[in-house]
């Protein structure tokens, strides 16, 4: 028993019996960063720029995501994730009497012009800079057009890996055909679940709606993660519901291939792991859909 509990304090995640499960690291940048981690999952950008009134500049940008790529092996940088509701005062966005369901993520992109593609360039460029490949991934992807449009945009750039965050219930009910356009999936739970319950995530009235063992939203994961065992794609949760320990083993049942989550989650989720088998991690997840 202590052998086992040695073993599940540190290196990759796994469960008993063996069956791999990347435990990343969510970071807002390289100040996060924790020794050991298998990657990042999520590379919150916009948390570098909160206070700016004037946009970063490219070499601005490229230092910073060089800092973390050079530091930490398979780093998923998303690309800025502002709008009205999480808003970056140098993108000049006006007020919207419903920022949630307004210009945020990648819709940003169609009023505001450069922002997008300097950054995707500048990542590029950091990637090349600190010899390491590039993934990236879109915030609040809807529909398979933006997905296309926003993996050609990437390619164009020189990215190696594109991704989509899946986000909206439509994302996830097309996710078979995201995945024709891109080269993985991270389901974003937090507002997966937000917007399939129609229920403000910070809303303290509405927590049992937005439980992440809602058999709905497990629903749209489990359809995300066989669309992604089906194309041979890696599909992970980047959600706050990765780093809960009592979450995990029926995340990794419903299909996913990651889990990416704050650092200081990561030795208890990897322990809770490391005590069940494959199999009772699929029984919870057919108990819990059911
Ligand atoms: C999410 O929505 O689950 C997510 C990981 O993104 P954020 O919390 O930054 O919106
Ligand atoms: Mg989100």
């Amino acid at each position: 028993a202590e052998r086992a509990r040695l073993a599940a304090s540190e290196g990759p995640g796994r469960t008993a019996d063996g069956h791999p499960v990347k435990l990343l690291l969510n970071i807002g940048s390289a100040a996060d960063l924790v020794p050991g981690a298998e990657g990042v999952g999520l590379f919150r950008t916009e948390f570098l720029f909160l206070d700016r009134k004037q946009p970063p500049s490219f070499e601005e940008q490229v230092a910073a995501y060089a800092e973390v790529l050079a530091r930490s092996p398979d780093v998923i940088v998303r690309t800025l994730d502002a709008g009205t509701d999480k808003p970056l005062p140098f993108l000049g966005l006006p007020d919207e009497p419903n920022p949630a369901l307004g210009l945020r993520g990648l819709r940003v992109d169609r009023v505001v012009d450069g922002v997008l593609d300097t950054q995707l360039e500048a990542i590029a460029r950091a990637a090349e800079s600190t010899g390491t490949q590039a993934w990236v991934m879109a915030p609040m992807v809807t529909t398979v057009e933006e997905a296309s449009e926003f993996a050609r945009r990437a390619r164009a750039k020189g990215i190696a890996r594109v991704g989509l965050m899946i986000e909206v219930p439509a994302a996830a009910l097309r996710a078979r055909l995201l995945l024709r356009e891109v080269d993985f999936l991270s389901i974003g739970t937090n507002d997966l679940a937000q917007y399939t319950f129609a229920a403000d995530r910070q809303h303290p009235a509405l927590a049992d709606l937005l439980d992440p063992r809602q058999p709905a939203l497990l629903q749209l994961i489990a359809m995300c993660a066989e669309a992604g065992a089906e194309a041979g794609k890696p599909v992970g949760v980047c959600g706050e519901a990765a780093g809960d320990p009592r979450l995990a083993p029926l995340l990794v049942g419903l299909g996913v291939t990651s889990l990416s989550m704050a650092p200081v989650s990561v030795p208890a989720v990897r322990e809770e792991l490391a005590g069940v088998t494959l199999e009772e991690c699929r029984a919870r997840a057919r108990a819990a859909l059911a």
